[in-house]
């Protein structure tokens, strides 16, 4: 059985193609967020690149922000739901999951038989989420995947203690004026989104595994300093911006196969 999930983020539109809640059979990305119908030309490549045919799907299932602007599902489901199940499919071990997205941050807290426990979540400040880096990489004119490249050449990351995204900004300028080099510059930006995350994650006891989930876990200078930070180990697949759709097809599968 094949089930989809569609994942409408601010920034960013993802599928996921499943066979029998288990098995991937074809994912998708298109950056384009909310308000921008992205979710067209995501499904049209997942369908494309499986070759499997929408009237084969038995159901879907749409999380994200911008959950409620696809009207044609038959699920809704919640994003901490969606990344917990699609974080599980790919590490069965995980009890923390470590959610940075668009606009925000979220760490989810699993039991063994990842049941969820509970979960802390900043969705008031960009600073901390994909946002930040957004921006800082705008003022730096550098493409934000390029920012772990970048910080990967510091010698020393350059500290940025503004804790407003729109102060952190006129640092980073001011950092920059005063001879500060753009390597240590973007490491200190990458640093700030980590501790910033860290001190969430710390407001719960951190159970191993832990990984990360959306676009920003793509950051593995965000990855590394979050490590540091915990003190724990963090599990990384490249689908991490993926699992949030992932988690819902899953999701449709286990609402339709308990229905059936
Ligand atoms: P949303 O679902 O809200 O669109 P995502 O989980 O897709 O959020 O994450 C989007 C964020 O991920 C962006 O704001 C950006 O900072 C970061 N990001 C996206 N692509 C990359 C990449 N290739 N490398 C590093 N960071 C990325």
């Amino acid at each position: 059985m094949y089930t989809l999930g569609i994942d409408i983020g601010s920034t960013t539109s993802k599928c996921a193609l499943v066979e029998d809640g288990k098995k991937l059979a074809a994912l998708s990305l298109v950056r384009a967020g909310i308000g921008t119908r992205g979710y067209d030309p995501a499904l049209k490549e997942a369908f494309d690149k499986s070759g499997i045919e929408p009237s084969a799907i038995a159901a879907t299932a749409v999380t994200g922000y911008g959950r409620l602007t696809y009207e044609a599902a038959d699920f809704t489901a919640s994003e901490l739901t969606c990344h917990a199940l699609g974080a599980r499919l790919i590490f069965p071990g995980v009890r923390t999951v470590i959610d940075i997205g668009g606009q925000d941050a979220k760490v989810i807290q699993l039991g063994e038989d990842g049941k969820m426990l509970g979960f802390v979540m900043n969705d008031k400040c960009a600073a901390g989420t994909g946002r930040f880096l957004d921006v800082m990489a705008n003022v730096l004119n550098i493409p934000v995947d390029q920012l772990e490249n970048e910080a990967a050449a510091s010698a020393e990351p350059a500290k940025i203690s503004s804790t407003c995204t729109v102060f952190a900004e006129s640092e980073v300028i001011s950092r920059l004026s005063m001879g500060a080099g753009v390597p240590e510059v973007v490491a200190g930006i990458c640093e700030s989104v980590a501790s910033r995350v860290a001190g969430l994650a710390k407001r719960m006891a951190i159970q191993d595994d832990v990984c990360m989930s959306g676009g920003v876990a793509r950051n593995g200078a965000v990855r590394k300093a979050l490590s540091e930070a915990l003190g724990h180990g963090i599990l990384y697949s490249e689908n991490a911006q993926l699992f949030g759709a992932i988690g819902a097809a899953i999701y449709a599968y286990n609402k339709t196969e308990h229905e059936i």
